[in-house]
């Protein structure tokens, strides 16, 4: 099976702030972060796409026993994308303690951040964060 993004292709762009994600020929779905196949429909004829870096906040949690090397609190959240996939990530610009349900519906910006290598993962790897638009 080919993978039209590797996860190589897909770290790089994130080191350069871009975020790569395929679109589906035969449905449209747009697939972020890419896998080998639509998630949708399950076609493999996928084309690559530069997605916009917006969404909207669709859930949180806050964390606050968190695993070895990190430091909670923390938020973890779920973006719908402009394009339509939900992506994961870490929402960075906003106190975990003031967290509420107010932050459901708003408007996001993604970003990205190095993690180093530690006991669970042994490469430094590029993921995800979120920022408020209006913070
Ligand atoms: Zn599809």
């Amino acid at each position: 099976m080919e993978y039209k993004i590797t996860f190589n292709h897909y770290q790089q762009g994130l080191e350069q702030g871009k975020f790569l994600g395929l679109t589906c020929n035969a449905c449209h779905s747009v697939i972020f972060p890419p896998a080998a196949v639509c998630r949708e429909c399950g076609s493999s004829d996928l084309t690559p796409t530069e997605l916009s870096g917006r969404g909207t906040l669709r859930t949180f949690t806050v964390v606050r026993v968190a695993p070895e090397g990190k430091k909670p609190p923390y938020i973890v959240a779920m973006a719908e994308l402009d394009e339509g996939p939900w992506a994961l990530g870490n929402l960075i610009n906003m106190n975990p303690d003031a967290a509420d349900m107010g932050l459901i519906g708003k408007r996001v910006s993604l970003g990205r951040h190095m993690v180093k290598g530690d006991t669970y993962a042994s490469d430094d790897t590029w993921v995800l964060t979120f920022a408020l638009k209006d913070a």
